[in-house]
């Protein structure tokens, strides 16, 4: 979809670099007439529609270009073992290849603020990570210090330029690597450990889940106010199927119109479009799930869908045409919606 309403927009791949064995970074060629809608903030994300297999499925990707630093945005994939979007990335998109892509969202990004900046990155979580220091560093006179986790050094994904970028702020940034196979797990005490007095930080938080919580549960355990803490998950949230039932006694019901098949599915009392769906097993995109990141947008042909609510992920062009977040969108009575073909 070439259209400057619908959620996707044709970028060219302009570049594409071999990190390590198994990651890549795609650098993207943006149109002057799409400049505005592709201008974004360190540590937000595009969102890809690929075709896998003769699946349509929709992932998204932290920006680790920095704007205002980095000529042109760019992504890194890591491969995910039989993950289906970041392995065809890595395997079949070269350069010169047109990719679906939504503008850039996510809320994982700096604050007005003065104080230190600590930022834990894990595996290819460096990738809004690297994205907000190279502004932190280039805007602000913030002291910044990473704690980088991989399981060994064949895997440090932007090794060259965290070190380039080390040498270039020697008195600012701290770096700090740890290897799987030479320190073991990243825990709680180590942690505690690097963020010593700098309990005012800001801090960034994004890796593996396991990771993550390690990093979560230290600075719960030095009392880090939560306005302090940001965090990216990579991961999907668990498909509702698996979870509590649904009242669906209202009677309200949706045809969801899915990669060219239609299905009916009756909808619970205050469960959303994208729940119903979910529960029914579609595999209907989405990804923050909180109306920031546009992901899981379709169309309203026919009935009334109200949205709970919009934090950017949708604008009013596209509201005025019909299009709704379905994280948010409450059926009301009877209603049909196309997902982007
Ligand atoms: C905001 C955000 C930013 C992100 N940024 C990045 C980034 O910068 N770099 C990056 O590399 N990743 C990033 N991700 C993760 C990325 O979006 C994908 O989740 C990741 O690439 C895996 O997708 P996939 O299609 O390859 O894997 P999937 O095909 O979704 O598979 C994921 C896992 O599920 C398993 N699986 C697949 N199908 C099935 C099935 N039918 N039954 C059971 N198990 C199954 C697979 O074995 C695999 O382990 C980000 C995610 C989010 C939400």
């Amino acid at each position: 979809m070439t259209s400057l309403d619908g959620p996707y927009h044709d970028l060219r791949v302009a570049e594409v670099i071999e990190e390590t064995s198994d990651s890549k970074s795609f650098v993207f060629d943006i149109p002057a007439e799409l400049g505005e809608r592709f201008s974004y903030r360190s540590g937000q994300f595009l969102t890809f529609r690929v075709e896998v297999a003769g699946h349509r499925i929709v992932r998204c990707y932290s920006l680790a270009s920095a704007p205002n630093i980095d000529a042109r945005p760019k992504v890194t994939i890591k491969r995910v073992a039989e993950g289906r979007a970041s392995n065809w990335m890595n395997d079949e998109v070269a350069v010169g290849a047109t990719l679906e892509v939504m503008p850039p969202a996510g809320h994982f990004c700096l604050r007005e603020s003065d104080s230190p900046i600590v930022l834990f990155g894990g595996g290819s979580g460096i990738t809004p990570i690297i994205s907000i220091i190279k502004t932190a560093l280039k805007t602000t006179s913030r002291p910044v210090k990473l704690l980088y986790a991989n399981r060994n050094d064949r895997s440090i994904i932007f090794k060259e330029e965290l070190t380039a970028l080390f040498s270039a702020y020697p008195e600012r940034l701290e770096l700090v690597h740890r290897l799987d196979d030479v320190h073991g797990f990243v825990d709680a005490a180590l942690v505690v450990q690097e963020i010593g007095p700098r309990t005012d930080a800001d801090f960034y938080i994004c890796g593996p889940g396991p990771f993550m919580d390690v990093v979560e549960s230290a600075l719960a355990g030095l009392h880090v106010e939560p306005s302090q803490i940001f965090i990216e998950r990579f991961e999907s949230p668990e498909s509702p199927a698996n979870s509590e039932p649904v009242d669906t006694s209202g009677g309200a019901r949706v045809t969801i119109k899915l990669d060219g098949s239609e299905t009916d599915v009756e909808v619970g009392d205050g469960e959303t479009i994208l729940a119903a769906a979910r529960r029914a097993g579609l595999e209907a995109p989405f990804a923050c799930e909180e109306a920031y990141c546009g992901c899981c947008m379709a169309r309203v042909v026919e009935g009334d869908v109200e949205m709970l609510m919009n934090d950017g992920g949708i604008d009013q062009r596209q509201i005025d045409q019909g299009w709704v977040l379905t994280c948010q969108g409450i059926v009301k009575g009877r209603a049909r919606v196309e997902y982007p073909d």
